[in-house]
């Protein structure tokens, strides 16, 4: 099976979240299973300096834009540890920038053409390359264009009529919008699948994804459920329920050769499930690096997160005097809403003793986060997945979190269960005094030693594999071919 994988992020190269941590894994986890995969990724500055072994091809491809067609340069780079390729898409007036998506919490205002450069493109490289893709996947509204190219102006290509679409939803809260104006450059006006797209006198990306992929998926159960109610479809639950057999969840891993507390090299000490001594010292380190008295009985709570919404930032904001009253420190690191930024900033400065706030992304300092705390705090008001959960488990940090998602699928609460299968605290309501409630469950449990150990001890062991997760894609690409093949009839099989 030959698979098109195209993101707009991909560790090593550009990550902003948990899409570049996806991205850098499963294409290769794909690969193991047999799977002959490429990736597509505009050649972003800090991609450029990122990637290794980075070399030119000689394709040069060329993308409509309006009346006036524009070239892109490929550039290629292998998947690390792998050999599967990567092809980066040169255009350094839209992609040689400080940052990937926007400055300061704003996006580009020419996102919209950033992106349809990279779907078009995708599509002009298969091309070239002369590959006909099996299977194209594409993530978030960023590359949902494809699916609608694939069913209008590339339909009858030679190199994609038997191709597929599975659109990924990492987050369905980003819309996509464009002008109607500006999706005139796009080479889709006229159709009628347009004005399908079209939401509050725009035309939206991803629900042209959600009607047009010949598969859907998210990344956990519990959140393809939640997409098709009212509270978490963002007004495409009908859309969602009226494809509910075409629409999966798939649980995203971690990768445990960047993610593993044994191994670690961004962490000052490296542990394990059987001596955990390593994991005081990276405790202690962490206090210290923030300025926090180095005490080991205080429970030490970690954030690692984007300062959005969706986060629950809110709900900490709402508590937040009764929450520094309590006996513990917390070390935070995001960047985002600069009101929260200005808040969490003023905040440290108003309790230094107990509150350091890292307003920047800092790829080391988080692995020290996870592997320094105690207990990891994740509120979101909905979460498709999350991976931050996953990497505090594996690294003994026990997850407060609230009941939604790939959070609800990950965590077992201690109350609601027997010991044997808890791992962490959840609760449901989107209340700051019910996260307060929870995590003053967990420092109390913090106390009792004993015990506490048994519940890192439980995470630890847990498994977060791609590779179950990767033969769940195949199943889904299998299924999306066979329902196309039986659609198109045998004689175009
Ligand atoms: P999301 O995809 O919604 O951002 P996830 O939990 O799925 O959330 O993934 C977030 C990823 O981004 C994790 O690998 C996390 O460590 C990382 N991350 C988030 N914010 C920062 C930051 N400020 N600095 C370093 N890494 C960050």
């Amino acid at each position: 099976m030959r698979i098109l994988f195209v993101t707009t992020e991909a560790v090593p190269f550009a990550k902003f979240g948990g899409l570049g941590d996806v991205s850098g894994t499963l294409p290769v986890e794909l690969a193991k299973l047999g799977l002959d995969v490429s990736v597509v990724l505009p050649l972003y500055r800090h991609a450029r300096a990122n990637a290794e072994r980075l070399e030119p091809t000689d394709l040069t491809i060329s993308i409509p834009l309006g009346e006036t067609p524009s070239a892109a340069r490929v550039w290629r780079s292998n998947m690390p540890n792998s050999d599967v390729p990567i092809y980066f898409l040169e255009q350094n007036d839209l992609y040689d920038r400080e940052e990937m998506y926007g400055l300061k919490g704003e996006e580009y205002e020419d996102n919209y053409r950033r992106f349809y450069f990279l779907n078009r493109g995708a599509l002009e490289l298969a091309r070239a390359l002369g590959i006909g893709f099996d299977v194209v996947h594409v993530n978030d509204w960023m590359t949902g264009l494809i699916p609608i190219y694939l069913k209008t102006i590339f339909k009858e290509d030679p190199y994609f009529k038997e191709t597929v679409s599975v659109f990924t939803i990492h987050n369905l809260g980003n819309l996509g919008l464009i002008s109607r104006k500006n999706f005139e450059l796009m080479g889709l006006s006229g159709r009628p699948e347009v004005e399908e797209m079209a939401l509050d006198g725009e035309i939206c990306q991803l629900k042209g994804a959600l009607i047009y992929s010949d598969v859907l998926n998210t990344v956990s159960r519990q959140y393809a459920k939640e997409v098709q109610t009212a509270e978490f479809g963002e007004g495409f639950e009908e859309l969602l329920r009226s494809r509910s057999d075409d629409l999966f969840g798939i649980l995203n891993g971690i990768d445990c050769s960047i993610w593993n507390p044994e191994t670690d090299r961004l962490i000052p000490f490296n542990y394990a499930a059987e001596n955990l001594s390593g994991k005081a010292a990276c405790k202690a380190a962490l206090q210290r690096e923030n300025g926090l008295p180095e005490r080991g009985d205080v429970p030490l709570l970690g954030i690692v997160c984007r300062l959005s919404e969706q986060k629950g930032l809110d709900m900490l904001v709402e508590v937040f005097e009764d929450f520094l009253a309590l006996d513990v420190q917390l070390v935070l690191l995001g960047t985002g809403v600069p009101e929260y930024e200005d808040f969490l900033r003023d905040a440290a400065e108003r309790y230094p003793t107990k509150l350091a706030a890292n307003i920047k992304f800092d790829e080391p300092l988080s692995h020290r986060i996870e592997a320094g705390a105690d207990i990891f705090l994740m509120p979101s008001r909905f979460e498709p997945c999350g991976l931050t959960q996953m990497i505090s488990l594996k690294y003994g940090t026990v997850p407060v979190v609230r009941r939604t998602g790939g959070l609800a699928d990950t965590i077992t609460d201690y109350a609601t269960t027997n010991l044997e299968e808890a791992n962490g605290f959840s609760f449901n309501s989107m209340q700051g005094r019910d996260l307060l409630a929870c995590t003053k469950r967990a420092i109390s449990l913090y106390q009792d030693r004993a015990e506490w150990k048994r519940l890192m001890l439980n995470g630890m062991k847990q498994e977060w594999s791609w590779r179950k997760s990767a033969r769940e894609y195949v199943k889904l690409y299998e299924h999306a071919l066979s329902r196309k093949f039986a659609v198109m009839g045998p004689s175009n099989g």
